[in-house]
């Protein structure tokens, strides 16, 4: 399958960010074989969507609620998001987990919502430093997956270590190919074929500095990433440094 390399602007850009962003994707994206997401804040996913619009590049949204409408100040909902031109949606991200106290069972609530209101989700799971260093990131990381992916899961998975985000710290290659070879042999436990061919990211300080060998890992299919993706050219390069689906790319053949 096709890598994803998925960008989380967090609580960052403005409108003037978005569109330059559009730009430099547009001029790229149809060179690009894999595929590209970009998660800006609620507030740019109309004007980053329409910017993207004829082009191979997503638009998702970092949180949705898990109810449609209602009584709830500041929140936006799956349909809100999806009517603003998202189609994906990242859920359960540890910033949320630690910031906003939601749970493996909210996490969950969303990840339904999110498939009812049409958006692809991204499900975070990941463990804390103390975790590792007691040696329960696989415990922590299991029970993250029972608990907070629904039965009928049609998503994504990115794995990220809380530590590494953020930080300028990654796993090592053998730390990263363990865990998503665990998460895999959870998913196809439980999901079956869908499980087997379910894309697992890689999240935290990727760069393009590291992005190559990190994306080259047995199970990492594609690359959640943070601080990187508010550059253009360095979102371009990891993206270039993913392993490249070949049928997608231009034929370099063409008009000789
Ligand atoms: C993230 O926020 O999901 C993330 C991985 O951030 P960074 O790439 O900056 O570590």
């Amino acid at each position: 399958m096709r890598q994803l390399i998925a960008g989380n602007w967090k609580m960052n850009g403005t409108l003037g960010d978005a569109l330059h962003m559009a730009v430099a994707l547009r001029q790229a994206a149809g060179a690009i074989g894999c595929d590209l997401l970009i998660c800006p804040p609620a507030t740019l996913l109309q004007a980053l969507a329409s910017a993207l619009a004829g082009t191979p590049v997503s638009v998702g949204a970092q949180d949705c609620h898990q109810m449609n409408s209602g009584a709830h100040t500041g929140d936006v909902s799956a349909p809100m998001v999806r009517e603003a031109g998202a189609r994906w949606v990242i859920l359960g991200h540890s910033e949320r987990r630690a910031d906003h106290g939601e749970t493996d069972a909210l996490v969950h609530a969303k990840a339904d919502a999110a498939a009812s209101g049409g958006l692809t989700p991204i499900v975070c799971v990941g463990e804390t430093e103390r975790e590792r260093l007691d040696g329960a990131q696989t415990a922590v990381v299991r029970r993250q997956l029972a608990a907070s992916l629904p039965e009928n899961f049609a998503g994504v998975v990115a794995y990220e270590p809380v530590w590494a985000i953020g930080t300028g710290r990654t796993p090592s290659g053998a730390d990263v190919a363990a865990m998503h070879g665990f998460i895999r042999a959870e998913l196809s436990a439980r999901f079956g074929a869908a499980g087997r061919a379910m894309r697992i990211l890689y999240g935290g300080s990727v760069k393009p500095a590291n992005a190559a060998a990190l994306l080259a890992i047995a199970d990492v299919g594609g690359a959640l990433v943070g601080g990187a993706s508010l550059s253009a050219a360095d979102f371009l390069a990891i993206a270039r440094a993913a392993p490249q689906d070949q049928a997608s790319l231009p034929n370099p053949n063409a008009g000789r």
